[in-house]
């Protein structure tokens, strides 16, 4: 195969870096490998560490003003490159171009929107004099990032790290590196050196950053079972931690909806991206009057969805990612098969496909045990649930180890919103999809997550906490 690893550098010090080795990268829409990026071992990863380490006094010396100031020209910079990078995004990831280009263009808002949030800050009168609480940045932060949103979410990890004053070491997802390559090479000179590192590996790496000494904190976003090693890892050198991990997330459609008017909104919360998003809805609950009416109104509008390569016009829906979950997806589809579910549409593939395409498969009310229900699908495989009882719904929805979203459906505000308040999750979307605003804390509960992103707490995940306080009369000691 072609080396391409000259073309897709990794970015430590400022510079471009070089690895000994390189992993092949796929395009999932041909199955064939197309470009190679940089395999770094302990060795890069030092060197990374090193340069962020040197870099970080300065930095968090810096005003926030001058960080505001990089962070609007790092978006700048996304922003007037978003038709290239996204025609890169489409054939690593495999998604449609529109959603490629809105991904890019999602993730120079993203900076933006962070630029402009007020760093959290307080000053009180306590017993012993005035008290000001600052936070302090933490230090050399690693983000490590999965393969289904690699643009927009390592931009969740980079604004506010650097806006509260850290340094990065950005690790992208083995099967997507080079979207992320190319923006740390377009970032060159527009970010002081080292302050934002990009360095691209197989599975070592991410242990390696976890268990790094050199490393203060570590941003993880992936699956649960990731979630818990890097946790584990984390604890030897007592690094900060936040986790942003998967989820099984219900919608509860009530009966007084508009099924006409929900129906592409309801599929595409599912849908979007293949299925391959963390805060997609996994499973609908359908109450039992409309059941029947709005499954077929489903897959009705499934049926004209254009599945193919993300680069070809017209194309709404790519390939699951990478081979391994492509495999999972299957299993799960064949799982289905055996056990005697009922497919509303999909559930066989297309054996002249050459990528990873799956067909868009809704399953009709299987049991509540059955895989399909109690598992992330995390692909194009839905199960439409019937329900009687809203409580019945709510608890049915709730029987999950996951926390992350949900989403009601209904024309009467006040009992959608008493069914929101009811669901244990972080994130609750009243007749739309979830998406996750730079304004607010995105945060997973139960087995979702640790942390959130976004927000004030989003800012405050990378800082500690610090008090000044200038002491007055202080009583003296007797004597
Ligand atoms: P993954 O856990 O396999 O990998 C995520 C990242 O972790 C990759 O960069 C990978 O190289 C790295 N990694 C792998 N093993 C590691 C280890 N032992 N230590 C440190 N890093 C390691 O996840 P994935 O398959 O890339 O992504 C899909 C999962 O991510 C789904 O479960 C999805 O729900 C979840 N996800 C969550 C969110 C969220 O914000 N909550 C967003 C997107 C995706």
């Amino acid at each position: 195969m072609t080396d391409f690893t000259r073309d897709f550098t990794m970015t430590i010090q400022g510079g471009q870096a070089l690895a000994r080795a390189s992993i092949d990268i796929v395009n999932p829409s041909t199955g064939a490998v197309f470009a190679a990026a940089p395999d770094a071992g302990p060795d890069e990863l030092d060197a990374a560490v090193a340069s962020a380490r040197g870099a970080f006094p300065d930095w968090a010396a810096t005003g926030i003003d001058e960080r505001r100031a990089v962070l609007k020209a790092v978006a700048a910079i996304i922003q007037a490159n978003q038709d290239d990078l996204a025609r890169l995004l489409v054939q690593e990831q495999g998604k449609p171009l529109a959603d490629a280009r809105a991904e890019v263009g999602g993730a120079a808002y993203w900076a933006n929107a962070t630029a402009d949030l007020e760093m959290p800050g307080d000053t009180v009168d306590g017993p012993f004099g005035q008290v000001v609480t600052r936070y302090a940045p933490l230090g050399v932060c690693g983000g490590i990032v999965p393969w289904n949103f690699p643009v927009v979410l390592a931009m969740f990890k980079i604004a506010p790290a650097l806006l509260t004053g850290n340094v990065m070491i950005l690790k992208p997802s083995p099967f997507t590196p080079l979207t992320t390559l190319k923006i740390g090479e377009l970032l060159r000179g527009v970010v002081p050196d080292g302050v934002l590192n990009v360095v691209s590996g197989g599975d070592a790496l991410g242990p390696l950053m976890t268990a790094h000494p050199g490393i203060d904190k570590i941003s993880f976003t992936g699956s649960t079972a990731t979630g818990k090693r890097v946790m584990a890892g984390a604890a030897a050198s007592l690094k900060r931690i936040t986790l942003e991990l998967g989820g099984n997330d219900a919608a509860i459609v009530l009966p007084d909806v508009d099924i006409a008017a929900i129906t592409p909104t309801l599929f595409w919360s599912a849908f979007r991206n293949a299925g391959q998003i963390c805060i997609a809805t996994k499973r609908i609950y359908i109450h039992d009057a409309i059941y029947d009416e709005l499954a077929a109104s489903l897959a009705e509008y499934a049926a004209r969805v254009v599945v193919g390569d993300g680069l070809q016009p017209g194309v709404q829906m790519g390939p699951i990612q990478n081979r391994p979950q492509f495999e999972r997806v299957k299993d799960l589809i064949a799982d289905a098969r055996t056990s005697g579910l009922r497919f509303l549409t999909g559930g066989t593939e297309d054996p002249a496909a050459k990528g990873y395409f799956l067909p868009i498969t809704l399953i009709d009310n299987p049991p509540e045990a059955a895989r399909v229900v109690q598992e992330e699908a995390f692909g194009p495989v839905l199960p439409l649930l019937r329900y009687r009882e809203v409580a019945e719904a709510v608890a049915r929805a709730n029987a999950s180890s996951y926390g992350l979203g949900g989403t009601v459906w209904g024309r009467d505000l006040d009992a959608a919103q008493a069914v929101a308040d009811r669901l244990e999750t972080g994130s609750v979307t009243i007749n739309g999809a979830t998406s996750p605003s730079p304004l607010a804390p995105f945060a997973g509960h139960k087995q979702s997550g640790i942390g959130a992103e976004g927000g004030r707490d989003g800012l405050l995940a990378y800082t500690n906490p610090k008090t000044i306080t200038i002491a007055r009369d202080q009583p003296r000691s007797p004597g």
